[in-house]
């Protein structure tokens, strides 16, 4: 469960203080599939980096199961619009990573990373190198290593949004399978709202300067949701 409460964040830049985030509380349940959607630039990346951990709020606080955070973890998984793989690692060896990080031995953090590949469909591709992978099967790896070591939370900061249209949808297609099965809490960031509204139960809407919550909206939506 996560509680952000009252969220302010102010960046120091060459032209003063810059409030990207104003008064942002947003609470969200085990298991709940949350968009938060607005346009670029809106504060939405800054508001998810606060729960991640990589930026301290200016005011307020977050709560993952009523613990501060204030620090990443491994409890939180994290997809980037960019991947940020290793890329002089293997596919296999990308997502062995974390769990190798987090005290997992060698064998069994191999055995973990084949199950997520086999998971996103590319066992085949475990000992190739991320770079020579599609932009779609790059992300697919990126999602593999962010479940790997069985994140309560899934944080994902536009992850489709460098794919082509239908690479896209076959992405968010295969998210909502994945998802399904292990039920992640997760906190979704995009600008699309048909992306938010195919993948979501609920959306958050931001709105810019400054950074504000502006509505909280349930989606319902005649597809099946298990
Ligand atoms: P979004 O994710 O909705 O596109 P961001 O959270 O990335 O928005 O950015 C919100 C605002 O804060 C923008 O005006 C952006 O330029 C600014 N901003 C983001 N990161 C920094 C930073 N490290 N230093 C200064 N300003 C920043
Ligand atoms: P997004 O895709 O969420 O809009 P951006 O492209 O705006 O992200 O920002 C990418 C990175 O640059 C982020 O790490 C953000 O914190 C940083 N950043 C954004 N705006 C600024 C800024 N005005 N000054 C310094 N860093 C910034």
């Amino acid at each position: 469960r996560i509680s952000a409460r009252d969220i302010d964040l102010v960046f120091a830049t060459a032209n003063g203080p810059h409030r990207a985030v104003e008064a942002a509380s947003l609470e969200i349940q085990p298991g709940e599939f949350v968009s938060l959607l607005g346009p670029s630039g809106c504060g939405k990346s800054t508001l998810m980096n606060c729960v991640a951990g990589f930026v301290k709020p200016t005011r307020g606080e977050v709560l993952l199961d009523g613990q501060a955070v204030v620090k990443p973890g491994p409890d939180r998984g994290m997809v980037f619009q960019q991947h940020s793989l290793f890329p002089w690692k293997t596919v296999k060896q990308n997502v062995a990573f974390g769990p190798l990080m987090a005290g997992v031995g060698a064998r069994e953090a191999d055995s973990v990373a084949r199950t997520f590949l086999s998971l996103v469909g590319l066992s085949r591709y475990a000992s190739a190198y991320p770079t020579t992978l599609s932009g779609g099967m790059q992300q697919r790896v990126g999602i593999a290593r962010a479940l790997a070591n069985y994140p309560s939370v899934l944080l994902m900061d536009e992850p489709f949004g460098a794919l082509d249209a239908q690479t896209r949808s076959m992405m968010q297609e295969n998210l909502l399978e994945i998802w399904s099965e292990f039920k992640n809490t997760v906190l979704f960031v995009t600008h699309d709202i048909d992306e938010a509204v195919f993948l979501s139960d609920r959306i958050v809407v931001m709105s810019a300067s400054p950074g504000r919550i502006i509505a909280d909206i349930p989606v319902r939506l005649a597809r099946p949701r298990t």
